[in-house]
């Protein structure tokens, strides 16, 4: 519940006492299409934030952290703490910012913030898809670190959640945040604090005050919940819902042997919603293939090569929401080792699907 004295947290103190807090990359949702069920919209919203489980993020410094090689090191801890959850993601820092789905800056002055998970691959390969804007040595700086990387791997702030049933003092918020050091305009307050979440935009139905994605507030901010008028006070750290969303999205310990995708035999998808298929593709000639889904299902479909014994993203399709199936088309070679892996977001009516490589 709250705790009496502010610890840790995602933002960061100023030298005058006041929080500075991440600004999440708005998002560019699809609106939802008329006759649409709403299930299924927000199973597509949801689904389209995550990666597929087993891929390897690689990720990249941009420039030099000004403070130098602890300020790397930080995030590179962070980076392993997500991992040691157990999670079947993951990371790898790579020399070329070509290479990495994860950009990073430490462009100062500019804030905290990154793209909520796949969105990042919309980024130009110049540019940062996460920034660091202040100390990530401190208690609060390293919290800062893990709070980034959840939005990375697809988590949204929890302070937005709508079963928060946070009654904020809007104006009181506006102010607060509309000054110094922040000093963020009322757009910025209201993507960042005050808009509620879709449902189709948050995983889990309770509100976890103790979660990394949470932000602390002073007091004098929330209206009700009662408790929470002295402020709320995470502690900063992976809390056990935290560890529960991405163990579900990224379940770990996958088995080694994969089953194997044979040319003309359709493999079942036999998923519920957020789970994953994984095959293996062993090309016995090398031509042109394709590996598609069948059925109404929405899902993406990621085809990934090994090279040098790590898998590398070959080509994918996204078919959520559109009346086509997940399809691609590329040249395999024989004696090469693919890995193609198809996460369901939503079953559709008959709740049958398939895949198959021709
Ligand atoms: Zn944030």
């Amino acid at each position: 519940m709250v705790q009496t004295a502010p610890t840790d947290t995602d933002a960061d103190r100023s030298s005058a006492g006041t929080l500075q807090y991440c600004a999440l990359k708005p998002r560019s949702l699809p609106a939802q299409p008329p006759g649409m069920p709403a299930p299924r919209y927000e199973a597509i919203i949801q689904g389209r934030s995550q990666w597929v489980n087993g891929t390897v993020l690689h990720y990249h410094f941009l420039a030099s952290a000004p403070g130098g090689a602890e300020q790397e090191q930080a995030v590179r801890d962070a980076f392993d703490e997500w991992k040691s959850v157990g999670i079947g993601l993951r990371f790898t820092e790579v020399a070329a910012a070509s290479e990495a789905e994860l950009r990073i800056g430490f462009v100062q002055g500019d804030g905290s913030w990154s793209y909520l998970g796949r969105d990042a691959l919309q980024i130009s390969q110049t540019e940062r898809t996460m920034n660091f804007g202040w100390d990530l040595t401190s208690m609060q700086g390293r919290s800062t670190a893990l709070h980034e990387i959840g939005h990375a791997l697809g988590m949204p702030h929890e302070h937005q959640n709508p079963n928060a049933g946070i009654v904020w003092d809007e104006e009181a918020v506006y102010a607060y945040l509309g000054g110094p050091p922040n000093s963020w305009d009322r757009e910025k307050v209201y993507q960042n604090v005050l808009r509620k979440l879709s449902p189709g935009e948050v995983t889990g139905s309770n509100w976890d005050p103790n979660s990394v994605m949470e932000y602390e507030f002073p007091g004098g901010l929330v209206i009700s919940p009662e408790g929470y008028r002295e402020g709320i006070y995470p502690p900063g750290t992976l809390s056990d819902l935290d560890r529960q969303f991405v163990r579900t999205w990224y379940p770990g310990g996958q088995a080694e042997e994969l089953p194997l995708l044979e040319p003309f035999v359709s493999m079942p998808l036999d998923l519920q919603p957020t789970e994953q298929f994984d095959a293996a593709i062993r090309p016995d000639a090398s031509r042109e293939y394709s590996i598609g889904t069948f059925g109404e299902s929405d899902v993406v479909l990621v085809l990934f090569e090994e090279v040098d014994g790590e898998l590398r993203f070959l080509a994918g399709d996204d078919d959520s929401g559109e009346d086509r199936n997940a399809l691609v088309k590329v040249k395999l070679f024989a004696g090469r080792r693919y890995v193609v892996r198809v996460r369901l977001y939503y079953a559709g009516a008959s709740g049958r699907s398939a895949v198959m490589l021709w």
